[in-house]
C-alpha cells in the first residue's frame, strides 16, 4: 500500500492540526495500518519522525435494493466509524441510503460498524415517478425511472415506451404544480394524456 502525501496531525512544536506534508514513509502492519515516517508542519516547518496506527478497515455484509431486485455486496468501514439509519454512502457509481442496520440479531438504528452484522440500503440517486396516463377512455398507470435530481416540466413529452404522453400536471406533497417544472424526487405523481403522432415509417 503506498504512503498518503498527507496527513492531518497536530504539531508537538506549534499546536497547528493541519495536513502536513509526507516526506517519507511507508504503510505496514499485520492486524492494524501502520504508518512510519517523516512529516513537515506547515505552519512552523518542523519536520519530525511519525509512527500512526489506525485499525484495518472491515468489510461489512451489505443488502441493496433497488426496484424489487435486492443485491448482496459490500463495503470497506473502518472498525469504529458510525453506521446510521439514513446515512448516505456512495457504492461505486451509485448513491445509497441506510434502511436498516442488523446488530448481533436486533435492528438498530445505529452502531459502531464493527457491530454491523448486515446493513440494508437502497439506492437513492434513481427515483420512480408515478405517472397517470389517459388513453381517452381509460386512465392507465406508469411509472418512470429518473435521475433524483432529474427535473419533470408541465407540458413536457415523456417517453413511454411504447406510447408518449404530455404532462398536464404535476403533484407534490404540497400542492399541484400546473405550470413550471418539478424535480422528480419531490414528485408524488404526474398526471397527462397520451400524444397522437404522425407515423413514421
Ligand atoms: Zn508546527
Amino acid at each position: 500500500m503506498a504512503a498518503p502525501s498527507a496527513l492531518v496531525l497536530r504539531c508537538e512544536t506549534c499546536g497547528t492540526e493541519a495536513p502536513h506534508r509526507v516526506l517519507r514513509g511507508k504503510i505496514g502492519g499485520k492486524d492494524e495500518l501502520v504508518f512510519e515516517g517523516t512529516v513537515k508542519c506547515p505552519t512552523c516547518g518542523r519536520v519530525s519522525a511519525i509512527v500512526m496506527r489506525e485499525p484495518k478497515p472491515i468489510q461489512v455484509p451489505l443488502i441493496v435494493s433497488w426496484l424489487e431486485k435486492s443485491e448482496r455486496t459490500s463495503l470497506e468501514f473502518s472498525p469504529d466509524e458510525e453506521v446510521a439509519v439514513g446515512q448516505e454512502l456512495d457504492l461505486g457509481d451509485t448513491r445509497i441510503a441506510i434502511t436498516a442496520i442488523d446488530s448481533g440479531g436486533r435492528r438498530v438504528a445505529g452502531v459502531q460498524a464493527r457491530d454491523a452484522n448486515t446493513v440494508w440500503a437502497k439506492r437513492v440517486d434513481q427515483v420512480r415517478v408515478k405517472f397517470s396516463v389517459n388513453k381517452g377512455n381509460r386512465t392507465v398507470p406508469h411509472e418512470v425511472l429518473a435521475a433524483a435530481d432529474e427535473e419533470f416540466e408541465v407540458g413536457e413529452i415523456v417517453d413511454l415506451g411504447r406510447d408518449r404522453a404530455v404532462v398536464h400536471h404535476i403533484r407534490t406533497p404540497h400542492r399541484t404544480v400546473r405550470e413550471g417544472r418539478v424535480r422528480a424526487d419531490e414528485i408524488v405523481r404526474m398526471y397527462g394524456r397520451v400524444v397522437r403522432e404522425r407515423t413514421s415509417r
